[in-house]
């Protein structure tokens, strides 16, 4: 299936110098990174051409500085976690072209690791300006691209570079294609998709791509509302968007016709109001909500029916927690079926493929991250791929 070359297709690459684009775009606190796990993702990668001898130059964007120095924004300030969890030294440049970077090629050994300054302080990086990038790959002999979580963005660092030099995927864009090509792309059937969250209308085209991809679409959270209220439910005070039940009609007709079965809850978990372990919380059928109730997660009953349509399929891809998850007890219906799909997935009779930012916190939640088969990280890039769209960062890499 693989379309791109990996880090199995180098020849010798002692000496060469390898231009490796990361996600160092890191959360930070006081000036210090707090969380280093993309760090640790692209470890495999940096590792690897550094033990085969390359010198590697590292590229990544850090914030949003629009074309212009920030001080605050230079990957300076991650170079020290970077070398804590590579357990190497990594020089830090602050140009990502020209005779700064020419130079600091020249004094690099073979498997030294060298980090670029923040592509986004040239302006040409986001408008993938040609002239850039040539300049950037001017010192280069090689791209490698592991930064998945970029690819939805055509800039001169995720997309220019890799029409100018001979191009690879780092290891943890591989797996990250591999898995989503096993979710989405060729995947045993039946399959299943969850999507839940907020609202319709940041997911329609989720929702429109997936009812001709799959053999059963679970829809949960504050969007099977709208669902529902354009099935002629009364969903009272729900998180609704009313104006979109011609659209959520449309996408439950092209389900019909595409042979895929749509689930919505028919029993629900509401309250009067937003709080942990409201008062007013009581469990009921859909037909049963009040006006001045909101519907806040998925009664038990309808997660066990859900779980049961789990263990029918063969590959599950989710986005989108099932409910108000954040706030007790109103994270149940998540955590059941996340659980489920994790004891399935142990068992060996399920391929579960999950991301999202909340998605990926509510798996945390759960307790279940490590058991799912993969869970991206990677957000815009993650719910694009998700829309079936084709992401310029991976394209530019299949050439
Ligand atoms: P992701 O980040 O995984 O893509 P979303 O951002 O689309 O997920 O949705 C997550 C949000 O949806 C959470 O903040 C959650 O509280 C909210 N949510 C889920 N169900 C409901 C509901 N029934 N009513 C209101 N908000 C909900
Ligand atoms: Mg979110």
């Amino acid at each position: 299936m693989t379309k791109f070359r990996t880090l199995d297709d180098l020849g010798d690459i002692a000496g060469k110098v390898a231009l490796v684009r990361v996600d160092f775009n890191l959360p930070m606190a006081d000036g210090r990174v707090t969380e280093d796990s993309r760090i640790r993702a692209a470890a495999p990668t940096i590792l690897e051409l550094s033990a085969k001898g390359a010198k590697v130059l590292l590229l990544a964007h850090f914030g949003r500085p629009k074309g212009a120095r920030r001080s605050d924004q230079s990957l300076s300030m991650v170079i020290g976690a970077v070398e804590k969890v590579m357990g190497r030294e990594v020089m830090f440049v602050p140009e990502i072209a020209g005779p700064v970077v020419h130079q600091a090629a020249g004094i690099m050994r073979p498997g030294d690791i060298a980090c670029l300054e923040n592509t986004r302080f040239w302006p040409g990086e986001e408008g993938n300006d040609p002239e850039l990038a040539r300049a950037i790959a001017a010192d280069a002999d090689l791209y490698v691209n592991d930064a998945f979580s970029a690819a939805h963005r055509a800039h001169a660092s995720t997309e220019g570079l890799a029409h100018l030099l001979p191009a690879y995927a780092g290891r943890s864009m591989q797996a990250e294609l591999e898995a989503l090509e096993r979710a989405l792309g060729q995947p045993e059937k039946p399959v299943a998709a969850v999507v839940g969250g907020a609202k319709v209308s940041s997911k329609l085209d989720v929702l429109r791509h997936l009812v001709t991809k799959v053999d059963h679409l679970i829809i949960g959270g504050g969007m099977a509302n709208t669902f529902l209220a354009a099935r002629g439910v009364d969903v009272g005070k729900s998180l609704c968007e009313h104006d979109l039940a011609a659209t959520a009609e449309a996408i439950l007709d092209a389900a019909e016709a595409a042979g895929c079965t749509v689930h919505l809850p028919y029993d629900v978990v509401v309250s009067k109001e937003f709080a942990a372990n409201p008062p007013s919380l009581r469990r009921c059928n859909v037909h049963e909500v009040a006006g001045d109730e909101m519907i806040l997660d998925i009664g038990a009953p309808a997660v066990e029916a859900l779980g049961d349509v789990l263990k029918t399929c063969r590959t599950l891809v989710w986005n989108g927690p099932l409910g108000a998850f954040e706030t007790v007890p109103f994270d149940e219906a998540t955590v059941a079926l996340a659980r489920t799909a994790a004891a399935l997935t142990r068992e060996g009779s399920l391929i579960s493929v999950a991301g999202g930012g909340d998605t990926v916190a509510a798996l945390h939640h759960a307790g279940v991250a490590g058991d799912f088969s993969y869970i991206s990280t990677a957000g815009g890039a993650f719910l694009e791929w998700m829309e079936g769209r084709e992401l310029p960062g991976v394209k530019a890499l299949e050439q």
